[in-house]
Formats: C-alpha cells, structure tokens, sequence
C-alpha cells in the first residue's frame, strides 16, 4: 500500500519587534516559547531567541548588505522544507514581517508549496523608534502624512521621492545609513529646504539606543562623525525636532 504523504506543518512568519522583548506580541512571545524550530534573521535580538526552550532548533538565516548568507531563495526553500517534513516552523524576522521584511515573498513560497502560512505582526522599526526617541511620527501641528521608504535600494537616484518629505509631512527611511549622503543630496535637489530636522535613532528600542538630530543638510556629517551603524533609522520632517522643542519649552518656562 502506499504510504499517505503526511500532511505539511505550518510555517508561522511573525515578527520580532525593534528589539527589546517586551515589544513582542503575546502571540510572538508564546509562539518562540513554544517552538521545536525557529529560523531567525540577524535583527532578531538574541534576549528573543533566549526565550526559547532548550533543545529548540535555531537557525540563522543573517543577511547584511554586504554578505549575504542565504540567498532569499535557499530561506524559502528551507522553510518549505521543513514544513513538508512535517515541522512546525517559528519564521522570526526584524520589526513587522510585512515592512520591507520579505514576509510576502516567504508567504507566496509556502502557498505555492501548499503549506499553510499565518502572519503575526510586530513594531515595526519606525513605530518602536518613534516611541522611544519620542518623536511623534503624525502631530496635529506638524505632521499628518507619513512614508516609509526603503533608502538601500539600487538606482536611488531614479526613485521618485518628489513630495514625499516637506510641509506636514513624515519621512521615515529604512536601511538608509550607508546612503545617507544621497538620500540628503536627492531630497534636497527636490526642492526639500536643507534645514528640515532630521533624527536618527540607531538601535532604537535596544539599551545601546542613540537619538542624533541635525538638519537635513548635515545628515551624511552627522552620521560619520558619530559612525553610526546598522540598524538606523532616519526621520525627516518637522517632527523629528519636537521633542527638543518642548525641551526648549519647559527650559524657558524655568528661567521665566
Ligand atoms: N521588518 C523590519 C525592517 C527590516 S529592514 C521592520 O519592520 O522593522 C532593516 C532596517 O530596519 C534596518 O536597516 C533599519 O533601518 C531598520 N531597523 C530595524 N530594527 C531597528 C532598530 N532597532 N533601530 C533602528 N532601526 C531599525
């Protein structure tokens, strides 16, 4: 008789959050708890992959943009994989699998493959950094727009940011600190005045956070002179300078 294929597990793609555990969802949080295999990327925090119990199979899928140590893919083939063995894997990935995450490409792999697939969302980047630098991404007074954009791509100079960034407007920008010098460059040959405030907040949500502001003509200065590394995520727009504002604030309220 022949033998029955066993039907395929599930492959759960959930995200892991900016970085501290705390910021994970309940269901992220049981779901790694629970996991017999978790493939992770290089963001995911490793107090995350200590939640896990021992003995649960860790796979790291890292990519940096220099080194890429598996192709995109040998991950969805991977996942495929060990779904249709029969094993239940725990996709964990950066922030919000579907923000600039990949999550659909691995989603679009497994229904391909007839294995089930759930998504679970997570803060986004922009959302913990925001939070944690206390820049409001969206403020009555200042901005009711906000983009997320992806600052690594290839042929920059031809992407169209005209009118993203300006007046009653938020840029948030993704993997933009090696091109940060065209990113400023590109924005202001759009017409963007070269002292809209800019912050970046390198490993926001993480203990080793850093909150550097500056205006936009100053972004590729101020990220070499502080060597700001990966992940960082840059903010353009009024708000960006907010909170220094209502420093300023209380300050001249104390001297009056
Ligand atoms: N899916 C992720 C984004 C992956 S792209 C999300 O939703 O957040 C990787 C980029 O995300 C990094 O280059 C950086 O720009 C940003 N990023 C991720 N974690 C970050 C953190 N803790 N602090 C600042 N930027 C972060």
């Amino acid at each position: 008789m022949q033998n029955l294929s066993p039907t395929p597990a599930k492959v759960w793609l959930v995200g892991a959050g900016p970085g501290d555990p705390d910021l994970l969802t309940l269901r992220a949080a049981r779901l790694v708890m629970n996991a017999k295999l978790i493939v992770h990327d290089g963001l995911v925090d490793p107090a995350i992959l200590a939640m896990a119990r021992a003995g649960t199979r860790l796979i790291s899928v890292a990519k940096s943009r220099a080194r890429h140590t598996m192709k995109q893919d040998d991950i969805n083939a991977l996942l495929v994989r060990e779904a249709l063995a029969g094993n239940e894997v725990v996709r964990l990935k950066g922030g919000d699998p579907f923000v600039f995450g990949r999550g659909g490409e691995e989603a679009e792999a497994c229904r391909a493959a007839g294995v089930p697939v759930e998504v679970v969302p997570g803060i986004s980047a922009a959302m913990g950094a925001a939070a944690a630098a206390q820049i409001p991404l969206t403020h009555r007074d200042a901005a009711s727009i906000v983009t997320f954009v992806a600052g690594q791509c290839k042929g920059l100079a031809e992407q169209d940011w005209a009118g993203l960034a300006g007046k009653g407007r938020t840029l948030v920008i993704y993997m933009g600190v090696a091109t940060a010098e065209a990113i400023a460059e590109k924005l202001i040959a759009d017409g963007l005045a070269p002292d809209v405030p800019v912050a970046v907040i390198e490993n926001a949500t993480r203990t080793d956070m850093r909150v550097l502001r500056g205006p936009l003509a100053g972004l590729a200065a101020l990220v070499e002179r502080h060597k700001v590394k990966s992940p960082a995520l840059i903010v353009i727009g009024d708000v960006a300078a907010r909170e220094d504002n209502a420093l300023r604030e209380v300050a001249l309220e104390v001297v009056k």
